[in-house]
């Protein structure tokens, strides 16, 4: 036995030495057929988590956003500026989300190449306050000039909670693997099926499920279910605005509380990541529950310890959303 193993380890080499001569004489070989895998920064939660169903072990991908960080509030520090650059490829989910500015400029990204995962998909306007007349759309022009919050109001950046535009971010990020590392196309191309597959269940339950619910309102605290919302028929009643530091007004407070007295609404969803005070106030005040309703736009470390991901987590959502739209 240990004859025939010694005599392996021998061939082993001569291949390897082989090789690696063969190596020397091909000029048009680059150097990158090393077999390290590609190394790839997500900046938020859903798209790390989307990049990693993709890129499976032919990827090391890393969050920027440290664990538990809300990424309305979250900003790049000068370390990640730094380290951009050992990476091949940056995925950012754009439509506002996060500030890639910094990130974005040449002199940082240098040949790394950056991606907006949600290019192409239709956004929805932002914050429309209580009043859904064509007025508020006049004033948000007016808003854009002064806000110093741009993603607060210009557009919806919760694309990701809509299982079928979830989809379309799969896709560009398996697109922008495929460009940056070609040899492995057919396998990220692959997983990305594979995951769309668990995407298109996902959509197909929460249609299911949500069209047999004998109520549509769902009273959230910051508005991040915008898309989801639109995509299941359901009204969503914010107590913040887009981005959870919004404090909203008594008047606003006032509303929602009047709101669900007389829809007598049984639940108010409040989130993981954000302080669950107006929540717990308003459910107090009007003798409602409270449930979880996740945006999926972190994890706590927690949480992604127990193995939670962004389908364990809408799956959560959507039982939690059949609970408190029953009649
Ligand atoms: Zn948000």
């Amino acid at each position: 036995m240990r004859h025939i193993t010694r005599i392996g380890l021998v061939l082993l080499l001569c291949a390897a030495v082989l090789v690696t001569l063969a190596g020397c004489g091909t000029k048009t070989k680059s150097t990158q057929s090393a077999p390290d895998k590609l190394k790839v920064f997500a900046t938020v939660y859903p798209v790390y988590d989307f990049a990693r169903q993709v890129g499976g072990d032919k990827i090391e991908v890393a969050m920027l956003m440290p664990p538990g960080a809300e990424p309305h509030d979250w900003e790049p520090t000068a370390q990640d500026i730094v380290k951009i650059k050992s990476a091949k490829l940056v995925l950012y989910h754009g439509a506002g989300l996060e500030p890639v500015d910094k990130l974005l400029s040449k002199d940082v990204l240098a040949t790394v190449k950056a991606v907006e995962v949600s290019k192409g998909i239709p956004l929805l306007a932002g914050e429309e306050d209580e009043d859904e007349d064509e007025a508020s759309h006049q004033q948000h022009d007016k808003d854009k000039q002064t806000d110093q919050h741009k993603h607060e109001s210009e557009t919806d950046p919760h694309v990701w909670l809509d299982p079928v535009y979830a989809q379309q971010e799969v896709k560009a990020i398996a697109e922008a693997l495929s460009e940056v590392d070609p040899a492995n196309k057919d396998y990220y191309q692959k997983n990305a099926e594979r995951f769309i597959q668990e995407l298109v269940k996902l959509d197909s339950d929460y249609q299911t499920t949500l069209s047999k619910a004998g109520r549509r309102d769902i009273i959230t605290t910051h508005i991040a279910f915008g898309y989801l919302a639109k995509r299941y028929n359901l009204e969503q009643i914010g107590i913040m605005g887009l981005a959870p530091d919004s404090e909203p007004t008594a008047d606003k407070m006032a509303k929602v509380v009047d709101f669900c007295r007389t829809h007598q609404v049984k639940y108010i969803f409040f989130e993981t990541l954000v302080s669950p005070k107006l929540a717990d106030t308003i459910a107090k005040e009007t003798g409602a529950g409270l449930l979880v309703l996740n945006p999926v736009e972190n994890l706590t470390a927690e949480e992604m310890k127990q193995g939670k991901d962004y389908l364990s987590v809408m799956r959560e959502n959507l039982a939690n959303l059949e609970k408190a739209l029953q009649k």
